[in-house]
């Protein structure tokens, strides 16, 4: 007999079959996909309210339907985590919501965060069969955010299942997405789980980085309280490698460590004039906003121009620009060397930012700064590019167009062309092998070249995504407990 996990996952369940059956293919492709319901863009740019507002029952039902089921489904194959996709879609078609995030529960350490911000349109959506018919993919972000949302909203969720204690100490080393990920495994394992973070605030880039209006607070801070419910303990303001030492942590009885510092070194181009005030990496400008309430009353001070460049393409610049429209900037600008079709940037964003009036001087490179006699960026230099051969990565690469620069006006800018791995804790720790680029070296199953210190997310991977970092979390939580285990 199967059990109840398999009743409501498994393909073949008597009321998963019922369903298939109960309207054709034919009608099923006919429904034109949902619609998220959106804050208007003039209404938005004047609050940090979050844009997409979420679908409703009736939307979600409905565009659950267009799912297939299909036999062989290749969205899972998609995802970097391999959600079972149709499964927790057709528990929402029939109704079941609560099934829903329980399949979901069963992959994702933080579906209601990925729901918001993982780039579907790359992943589990660009492989929907639905594209081989030339029609827009299923919704599975939305629909992962529904059931999310849903389970969060009522209040209910599912108990989890713990180990009994065993009484080992486990510590890891930043609470963005890989740490918590780590942590709500390990704590349900039965380890005495300590995350230590930095920061005076839980959720890494969820918190720092990424704004309210696109993933608010209230749905990371619900997700950190289920971890504190579960055991798990946080300590703040404590920076691994200078307030405690690796040797500290075994001191303190920690019998692993997983590192979870990420990538938030902000690199700068080394053009002339960057030292300019009103120059800043986005890493700068956003923790200042998001992190310590600059703007909105809190203690920090920030730059607020009028006339606002951001230099990049990628999920930061487009959250710092638009940031900066938030923020009062009559002139919000996106500064990139390449095309729009080069842009690492979620269409989505791309497309919110021009509704809320963001420019895009797409072939630009900046290479110069100009400032006035207090040392205050007044204007900058950029040189036109064209496209030319397609470089290692498969995208066009930017070639300077001789003698075609042009001076832009600009009161602030920020700079957001990457970002490398946090020194810290691999400089403060002799004999953890990293690579050229700063990044810790793991083999396939996160552990480093200490046996007792596992890594995963950007401080690994030298800047990623939310998926693929608590992905790396799940693993090295898995790997330790067997590491603790087996002692291998
Ligand atoms: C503005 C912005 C927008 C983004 N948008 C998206 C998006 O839309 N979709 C997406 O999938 N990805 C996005 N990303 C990327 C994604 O957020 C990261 O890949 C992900 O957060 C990496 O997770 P992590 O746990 O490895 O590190 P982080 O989230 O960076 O967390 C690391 C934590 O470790 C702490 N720390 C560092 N050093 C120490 C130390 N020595 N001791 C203790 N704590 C330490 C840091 O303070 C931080 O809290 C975005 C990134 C940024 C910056
Ligand atoms: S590929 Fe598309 S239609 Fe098929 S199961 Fe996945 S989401 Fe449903």
């Amino acid at each position: 007999m199967k059990d109840n996990t398999d009743q409501k996952t498994s393909r073949d369940a008597a009321w998963r079959v019922e369903l298939r059956e109960a309207i054709t293919a034919r009608e099923r492709t006919s429904i034109p996909r949902a619609t998220m319901p959106m804050l208007d863009a003039a209404a938005r740019v004047h609050n940090n309210e979050e844009v997409n507002r979420g679908l409703d029952a009736v939307q979600a039902v409905t565009e659950a339907t267009r799912c297939l089921d299909c036999p062989d489904p290749q969205c899972v194959t998609g995802c970097p985590v391999g959600i079972d996709i149709p499964g927790f879609i057709k528990n929402i078609q029939r109704g079941d919501f609560a099934a829903a995030a329980s399949v979901l529960r069963a992959t994702s350490a933080l579906p209601a965060v990925c729901g918001r911000v993982c780039p579907q349109e790359k992943q589990c959506e660009s492989r929907c069969l639905y594209n081989k018919m030339k029609k827009p993919a299923v919704a599975i972000g939305w629909l992962e955010r529904f059931a999310a949302d849903t389970e969060r909203l009522s209040g209910r969720r599912a108990p989890v299942e713990k180990a009994p204690r065993r009484n080992i100490k486990i510590a890891i080393a930043g609470s963005g997405p890989a740490g918590l990920a780590c942590a709500g495994d390990m704590i349900k394992l039965g380890y005495d789980v300590t995350v230590f973070e930095a920061l005076h605030e839980i959720g890494g880039v969820l918190k720092y980085g990424i704004p309210e209006f696109r993933l608010p607070n209230a749905v990371v801070d619900a997700e950190l309280d289920s971890l504190r419910q579960l055991g798990v303990e946080f300590r703040k303001d404590c920076v691994i490698g200078r307030t405690l030492s690796y040797e500290d942590l075994l001191n303190e009885g920690f019998r692993a460590v997983f590192v979870a510092s990420g990538a938030g070194l902000p690199r700068f181009m080394g053009i002339p004039g960057e030292n300019l005030i009103g120059v800043m990496s986005s890493n700068e400008y956003l923790t200042r906003i998001n992190l310590m309430g600059a703007g909105r009353g809190g203690m920090t001070p920030v730059c607020t121009g009028r006339r606002v460049a951001v230099v990049g393409g990628g999920n930061t610049a487009m959250d710092s620009v638009r940031t900066a429209r938030r923020m009062g900037a009559e002139r919000a600008m996106i500064v990139y060397r390449r095309s729009e079709a080069e842009m690492p940037a979620r269409a989505e964003e791309v497309a919110h930012a021009k509704e809320e009036g963001v420019e895009f001087l797409t072939l630009c490179n900046p290479i110069e700064y100009r400032g006035d006699e207090r040392g205050h960026v007044r204007s900058m230099i950029v040189q036109r590019m064209e496209l030319g051969e397609p470089g290692p990565d498969g995208r066009r690469s930017p070639v300077a167009i001789p003698g075609a620069t042009d001076e832009i006006e600009v009161d602030e800018v920020i700079v957001s062309v990457g970002v490398s791995p946090n020194p810290l804790i691999p400089d403060s720790i002799a004999g953890l092998e990293v690579s050229r680029r700063g990044t810790i070296t793991v083999n396939d199953d996160m552990q480093s070249s200490i046996p007792a210190i596992f890594a995963g997310g950007d401080i690994v991977r030298g800047g990623a995504t939310v998926i693929l970092a608590m992905g790396d979390g799940r693993k090295a939580a898995a790997a330790i407990h067997h590491y603790l285990s087996t002692g291998m």
